[in-house]
């Protein structure tokens, strides 16, 4: 008889699931997937979580093909020399193949204040914490979203095809990631929006950073050296689009 395989897949995430997904059609092997939540969260939406359009969750039986075990828990533990993991719930699976597949985080922003005052949307909880503020704030209220990535710029038109005013602060560059006609098309969609957007001028070196008092982006900064931030003169350094 065919020896069998147990693989366990840490993480149900895009990664996780693709691989736990192609895993099942090779013969022999036995897939597990390990997740903290009973549903697939799309990151990709989280900023439509916090709008309001979308709820950013699909059931696991929807992505998941038929031959994955789902374990709803969290690893705690690994020991790759005994190849078994141990879980949150007390539980302990063994394993011939380990994928590792837990995703990111928000990154610490070293801004300060924004630990305590800002909202980072990087995971499902962030941006669930996020959407009652959003809700509660008059119509009228101004919303800063910091980041001119992708998901800052999503999150920025997001809002502001709820009618929101909306202001964009980036680093040194508005999307950097995008080609540069892209990026101007992308300008245009968020101008068209009303969403005004800060970007540092581009001779700067170093990163910009924001001073948050409860919630009011209170300073826009110059971190030259991050332990000592100087506050930009009259924001001259800033372009305003
Ligand atoms: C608002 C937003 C918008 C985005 N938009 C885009 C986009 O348009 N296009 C794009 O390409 N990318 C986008 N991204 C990035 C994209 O979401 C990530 O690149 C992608 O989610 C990474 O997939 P992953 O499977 O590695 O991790 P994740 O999707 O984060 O999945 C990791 C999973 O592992 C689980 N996990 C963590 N620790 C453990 C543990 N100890 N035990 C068990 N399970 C654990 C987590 O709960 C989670 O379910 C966006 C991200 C955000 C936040």
């Amino acid at each position: 008889m065919a020896e069998n395989t147990d693989v366990i897949v840490v993480g149900g995430g895009y990664a996780g699931v693709m691989a736990a997904n192609r895993l099942t059609r090779r013969d022999g092997v036995t897939v597990t997937l390990i997740n903290p939540r009973p549903a697939f969260v799309e990151r990709i939406r989280l900023h439509q979580l916090v709008g309001g359009s979308d709820d950013a969750l699909v059931d696991y039986q929807r992505v998941l093909a038929g031959g994955v075990g789902l374990v709803v828990d969290t690893v705690t533990r690994i020991d790759a020399a005994g190849r078994r993991v141990t879980l949150a719930g007390g539980g302990v699976l063994d394993y011939d193949y380990l994928i590792y597949a837990v995703g990111s985080g928000s990154a610490d922003p070293g801004v300060p204040g924004a630990a305590e005052h800002a909202y980072p949307i990087a995971t499902l909880e962030e941006a669930q914490r996020l959407r009652p503020v959003i809700d509660a704030a008059p119509a009228s209220a101004a919303l800063t979203v910091v980041g001119g990535g992708s998901t800052g710029i999503e999150t920025a038109s997001e809002l502001a095809e709820l009618g929101r005013k909306v202001t964009l602060v980036c680093g040194k560059v508005f999307g950097a990631y995008l080609h540069p006609r892209a990026r101007r098309a992308v300008a245009g969609r968020l101008a068209k929006l009303g969403v005004t957007v800060l970007e540092l001028d581009g001779r700067l070196d170093g990163v910009a950073a924001l001073r948050i008092e409860d919630s009011h982006v209170t300073g826009i900064y110059y971190v030259r050296n991050p332990e000592k931030l100087s506050r930009l003169d009259a924001e001259i350094s800033l372009t305003l689009r």
